[in-house]
């Protein structure tokens, strides 16, 4: 076979090595046991290791500076001299200390998993956030108005040299200026990061110079924000930064990369701006080719992202190269790149890895290494015509064919199930106020019901024992007795400080969405598949490869056993089927809305086999339902529209006097209020202690009428709250709503605390109801 191939990309590699190797080193930094110098050499490791595949893969635009020690945003602001005072940088190289201060803060937290920053003593650490829509994290970077830029770091020139003595010439990654200024957040919020840009340029400026001298042709400029909805000065914004570069260093030709859905609107700034080639994402966007192909100009090389970046599945390459080849004749193939959709970040590293997934399913899937000859084949089949690459195509063929064939995707029963869904399934029997007349009666609850949102701690000892039990060293039977022991005291505790609604702990689930899809049909779970979360956080989402139904009661057993240890009402705790869906990874051949539906239809069949237990309250988790939201503001009303019918699928199944319970983490409600109504949960419990309740203000304007609980102490602290500032949150709390809609709970679940911390807050929380219940 020839070599003769159209340049081929990945956009960026996964950084956290095969085995996790990043991981280890980090944590072994930052606890002492590994020295600085033996960090950077398994840092150096790494990105020789990635280079090399990448060669060897076939790619001829070979990524650096894709590599990052933490999150590759806040590599940016350190690059570009965008370090708060408060981490004492005085200028010149910046030191790992400061590196991971800024990440870390410089005294460490527990941390939650609701995906926002959590701040200890010291100085805390820049806030983090979820990248686009992604489940990646990133430091949001902070400016000051009159901040100062330069350029105090070489890393992307370190790293192109790097490569170069390695003899791989590489394309070197930058995020670009426009959208690191719109992630950035203006401190004090006075003016607009944006308007920083004209003294930001010159340091990107530098910095192309600097690349151009050191041997670099090409360098790939990310600009996410191209798919997020624009205003026309941050249109703008993209004419001066890319005619300014042009000018700087005329050398040096720029990919400009769009991803993660369409430019639509913003296509034409981006097409406008003199760069050397604009890269697409044609997964997301498969119909804004035509669109680019109309603007690209004639000399402009165009990067078509068509192998998945986001997801899991191999990829059609028949069906690419039928819809590709056509239009590089036309245009000539040295004006195209083929390429992941975007950074290949988000996928796990390497399918070969897996030794216990099921034999059929593995030949479906296609992890970043196996991408990257995917791209290789889509090369050399849009170079020298489809013959050339033959066996590869016929091979991915038969095993597209076999997956959509497969029984073992699709259920008949829950097909059929999912056709007799009626509205009646998604409402409610009454409406609230019905409900919760019938519901006060039966459940005869104090006016301030205190509660908590799920877990407690999960102990060394309670994962130690899960993973002595998942390597066979704990029987089943011993492993099931620690639980109960576990369950019974948290039960016992709970009375004896006087809870009103209990909670099991959840001491059985190792995460709130893999325990219950490792036990749903139509989900998959790996060994190896690891995705960086945040710095040294990587998660294994599950798999969901086929039609989702509930073979069995998830719960039941732990809820029954709970609720025989009291008199007190026990909460069934549940995850719903947003959650489950946006933490996974998700077929393609379906929308997700369709999956979503059945995962509701799973979970109420959990919610009838609860309530038919006993369970006189049951909640389920929405944590994820706002990370969901689309990107773009005109696709919301839809998401929500589905995802509120999922929650309702799930939840509507009850008699009026089950009273159903939602959590959701962190968020603002005032632009989805409409649809958090729509759920119509009869109590929801939020995050709000960090708001001074101000997020409460979203349902008083809405005048919410069910019942809520906003959390009254922050978990994401060490910190146990007195009685005072808990009851001066409630005072805040009740100025914007009805007594006899509030509950008083912590913020979120407490599995990230330590006992002794949980213990007296929980107390002065039961105190402050008293209190509060007194004066009323
Ligand atoms: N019930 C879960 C818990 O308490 C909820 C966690 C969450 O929403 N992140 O842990
Ligand atoms: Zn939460």
């Amino acid at each position: 076979m020839s070599n003769k191939t159209l340049s081929v990309a990945s956009l960026g590699f996964p950084r956290i090595g095969r085995h996790r190797e990043l991981k280890f080193a980090l944590e072994g930094f930052w606890s002492g046991k590994v020295a600085e110098a033996d960090l950077l050499e398994t840092a150096r490791k790494l990105r020789a290791e990635n280079w090399a595949l990448q060669r060897d893969s076939g790619i001829t635009k070979i990524p650096s500076n894709d590599f990052s020690l933490y999150d590759h945003v806040l590599d940016t602001a350190v690059m570009v001299g965008a370090i708060p005072p408060a981490y004492g940088w005085a200028g010149g190289d910046v030191s790992l200390a400061t590196y991971f201060a800024m990440a870390r803060g410089s005294e460490r937290d527990g941390h939650a998993d609701c995906g926002h920053a959590h701040h200890g003593h010291g100085v805390p650490a820049l806030e983090m956030t979820k990248w686009f829509d992604t489940n990646y994290h990133y430091m949001v970077p902070e400016v000051s108005e009159d901040q100062a830029f330069a350029l105090t770091s070489q890393k992307p020139v370190d790293h192109f040299l790097e490569a170069k003595a390695l003899g791989i010439h590489t394309r070197p990654v930058v995020l670009g200026p426009v959208t690191f200024l719109k992630l950035a957040k203006a401190r004090p919020s006075t003016f607009k990061p944006l308007d920083l840009l004209a003294k930001l340029l010159p340091v990107y400026e530098e910095l192309f110079r600097r690349l151009r001298a050191a041997g670099a042709d090409w360098v790939q400029v990310d600009e996410p924000i191209l798919a997020l909805d624009l205003t026309e000065g941050e249109r703008h914004a993209f004419k001066l930064a890319y005619e300014a570069f042009a000018k700087a260093a005329p050398g040096l030709n720029i990919m400009l990369a769009t991803y993660f859905g369409a430019a639509g609107d913003n296509l034409d700034a981006a097409a406008a701006v003199p760069v050397a080639g604009l890269h697409v994402d044609l997964v997301r966007a498969p119909d804004q080719l035509d669109a680019i192909l109309k603007v690209a100009r004639a000399d402009q090389v165009l990067s078509l992202g068509v192998i998945d970046g986001r997801n899991i599945w191999r990829a059609d390459l028949a069906a690419i190269l039928e819809r590709l080849a056509p239009v590089v004749a036309a245009r000539g193939a040295d004006k195209f790149e083929v390429a992941a959709s975007c950074s290949l970040l988000h996928v796990p590293i390497d399918l070969a890895l897996e030794t216990g997934l099921d034999a059929d399913l593995k030949t479906w899937l296609s992890f970043a290494t196996q991408k990257l000859g995917e791209l290789a084949t889509l090369g050399q089949g849009l170079a020298q015509g489809r013959d050339a690459v033959w066996e590869a195509i016929n091979d991915a063929a038969q095993a597209v064919a076999a997956r959509a064939s497969s029984p073992k995707v699709t259920d008949p029963l829950v097909q059929g199930r999912i056709a007799g869904i009626d509205a009646a399934m998604t409402h409610r029997k009454s409406p609230f106020e019905h409900r919760r007349a019938l519901q006060a009666k039966a459940l005869d609850l104090p006016l301030f019901p205190t509660t908590t949102i799920g877990s407690f701690p999960q102990t060394s000892e309670v994962r130690k024992a899960r993973s002595a039990h998942a390597k066979g060293a704990l029987s089943y039977k011993d492993y099931e007795t620690f639980l109960q022991k576990e369950t019974a005291a948290a039960i016992r505790w709970q009375e004896e400080i006087g809870l009103d609604v209990l909670v099991h702990g959840e001491f059985e689930r190792n995460d709130m969405v893999q325990y219950f899809g490792e036990q749903l049909a139509g989900f998959a779970f790996t060994q190896h598949a690891w995705v960086q979360s945040y710095g040294s956080r990587y998660v294994r989402p599950p798999i969901i490869f086929g039609d989702v139904s509930r073979p069995n009661p998830m719960t039941v057993r732990w809820w029954q056993y709970a609720q025989s240890l009291t008199e007190k009402p026990v909460k069934g705790m549940l995850t719903g089927p947003v959650t489950i869906l946006n933490w996974s990874f998700v077929r393609d051949d379906i929308p997700r809305s369709a999956t979503c539906r059945q995962i509701a239809l799973a979970i109420r069949d959990e919610v009838a086999d609860l309530e038919a237990a006993g369970a006189k309250m049951i909640q389920i988790d929405e944590a994820a339902l706002r990370e969901g939201l689309p990107l773009r503001h005109r696709d919301w009303q839809h998401y929500l529209d589905w995802a509120v019918e999922s929650f309702r699928l799930c939840s509507s199944g009850v008699a009026d006097e089950t009273q159903i319970h939602t959590h959701m983490c962190y968020s603002e409600f005032n632009d989805i209020i409409s649809a958090i109504a729509a759920m119509d949960a009869d109590v929801i419990s939020i995050e709000t202690s960090r708001s001074k309740m101000e997020l409460l203000d979203a349902f008083r304007n809405f005048q919410y009428p069910n019942e809520i609980g906003p959390g009254v102490y922050d978990i994401h602290s060490p910190r146990v709250p007195d009685i005072g500032e808990m009851t001066d949150l409630l005072s805040l709390a009740r100025q914007r709503l009805a007594d006899r809609q509030l509950w008083i709970n912590p913020d979120c679940g407490l599995k990230t605390r330590k006992w002794e911390e949980v213990r007296p807050a929980l107390v002065n929380m039961v105190a402050a109801a008293a209190q509060l219940r007194h004066a009323a």
